[in-house]
């Protein structure tokens, strides 16, 4: 099957029926049930992009395997142009959501495309993990499927992470039985954002939760099995799409992509499904083994570069609508913004100009720039999102719905709530905006996005300490000490 429609995409979850549950109760269709459809709507537009004129050549490219026109998140890098070309598509992709959207599929496309290149990797474990990893490839690329991922076990105690894995709570997912057709895993993971729109979940080692030396195998896994595979639960949290309009709410009610703890009650996942098992060190060394880091980055610095330019333009509009521009404090707040967006462009350029082919022959951006850039923002987002808080004081709070602004008090609003530069619907809109950028339940789960998904901030600081050779700036400080 060529690239989906928007429509085939949506039919695909109609006819899945995953376990999916939100306030009580099992969700039937996620695609027509009020606070995730508007989600699924959006997924379906990113699909229909591929399909538009005026985007086509940038999100596919001609399958290897078929010859049919594939999205081009899933190329396997062989230049710095097929970089280049990966990075326009998902550039698309990003702005359509202003980077609120972090689980586009090419998210994991990218890291699924550096698995399946690393097949040897996989081998070294199993020599059928190499086909199992490069078949899922394929079928995923070839059915244009979205995934989402779940890496880590629910928080209970994080001392295990010091010793030996030793579950006696049955919260970690582990492997609790062998059978000719597979591995029955059971237990709970955390966190499935996209899970519900998902046709498929991808289970595997987390860089950032490594597993301590003398774990057992049987948390030592990676596979990928359908949505609504036997035993799987997803239970979402509460959905920040109130299904207010796009006035009221105008990111939540477009861009809520959903985070679910997942539950595997004795679920059967096929040997063909398997790709590592049983050995903790090549799980704890996938990510950065098999590149899977460094091309799911170039993922996420791309829509980081979107995120900042939203930031900038709304934090500009805030400050011209409110005429704060004079004020040197708000012009140090903006040239952070400018700082933030230009340091990661600037990361995301130099990662693609200093690519070169891995040893797996992908050519792959620069860890160094694209660990950079993933550390910073981690620490950047929070601190653009209290820039908006800054800039934005009392006008974040002094918001008028949609219904007012038609209401008893109409005249007062339109009054009142002008502006030098802006009438009173056009400070509300754009102040709406802001609000659900940096203080709505979306705005607070943005923040909390970034702080987290791709790990802490303590544990990538550690990952950028470990991948970076510091001997020539050292033998520098030491050649100078010596010269007395
Ligand atoms: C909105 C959102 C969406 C997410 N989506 C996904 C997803 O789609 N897929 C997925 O797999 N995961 C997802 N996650 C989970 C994410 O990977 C984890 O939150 C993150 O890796 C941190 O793990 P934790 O939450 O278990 O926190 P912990 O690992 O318990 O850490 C909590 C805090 O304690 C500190 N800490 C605890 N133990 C250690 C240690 N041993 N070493 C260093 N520091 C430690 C950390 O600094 C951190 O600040 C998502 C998270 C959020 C918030």
């Amino acid at each position: 099957m060529p690239i989906r429609t928007g429509a085939e995409y949506v039919q695909c979850l109609q006819e899945r029926h995953p376990e999916v549950y939100l306030r009580g109760e099992r969700i039937d269709d996620v695609t027509t049930y009020p606070s995730l459809r508007n989600g699924v709507a959006t997924m379906a537009k990113l699909y229909d992009m591929q399909h538009d004129a005026e985007f086509r050549d940038d999100m596919t490219y001609v399958s290897p395997s078929s010859g049919e026109s594939v999205g081009a998140s899933f190329i396997i890098p062989k230049s710095i142009g097929d970089l280049e070309h990966r990075h326009r598509m998902m550039a698309h992709w990003a702005k359509a959501s202003f980077g609120m959207m972090g689980r586009t599929p090419d998210f994991l496309n990218v890291s699924l495309m550096a698995m399946a290149q690393a097949g040897d990797y996989f081998a070294q474990n199993r020599p059928e993990f190499k086909d199992n990893i490069q078949n899922y490839y394929e079928y995923v690329r070839e059915n244009d499927l979205v995934l989402t991922h779940t890496l880590v076990n629910l928080q209970r105690t994080r001392s295990t992470t010091t010793t030996p894995l030793v579950d006696t709570t049955g919260v970690a997912l582990a492997v609790t039985k062998e059978t000719d057709d597979g591995l029955i895993v059971n237990g709970a993971r955390v966190l499935a954002t996209l899970g519900p729109l998902s046709d498929e979940i991808a289970v595997y080692p987390a860089r950032s939760h490594r597993l301590p030396d003398g774990s057992e195998g049987r948390y030592s896994f990676a596979f990928a099995i359908p949505s609504d595979t036997k035993g799987l639960r997803y239970l979402c949290r509460e959905s920040y799409d109130l299904e207010r309009s796009n006035f009221d709410h105008p990111l939540g009610s477009r861009f809520e992509e959903m985070d679910a703890i997942v539950f595997f009650d004795n679920v059967l996942v096929p040997w063909d499904r398997v790709f590592l098992y049983g050995d903790p060190d090549l799980c704890n060394n996938m990510a950065m083994s098999t590149n899977q880091y460094l091309h799911s980055g170039h993922q996420v610095v791309t829509r980081n570069v979107a995120k900042c330019e939203f930031i900038l333009g709304l934090a500009s509009l805030m400050v011209r609508t409110l005429g704060s521009g004079g004020n040197p404090q708000v012009q140090s707040m903006l040239a952070e913004i400018i700082e933030n967006l230009q340091m990661t462009k600037a990361c995301l350029r130099a990662a693609e100009a200093d690519a070169k082919p891995d040893r797996w022959g992908v050519t792959s951006p620069s860890l160094q720039y694209i660990g950079v850039a993933r550390s910073m923002f981690i620490k950047m987002y929070p601190r653009m999102a209290e820039i908006l808080h800054l800039l934005g004081s009392s006008s974040l709070m002094a918001l008028p719905t949609e219904a007012d602004m038609d209401g008893p008090l109409a005249s007062d609003i339109e009054r009142y709530l002008e502006t030098d530069t802006a009438s009173a619907a056009e400070r509300v809109r754009l102040f709406r905006l802001a609000w659900d950028t940096c203080c709505s339940a979306f705005g607070s789960r943005q923040v909390l996005y970034e702080r987290f998904f791709q790990g802490d901030s303590q544990r990538n600081a550690i990952i950028l300490n470990n991948v970076t050779d510091t001997t020539p700036m050292t033998e520098m400080v030491q050649e100078f000490l010596e010269q007395g």
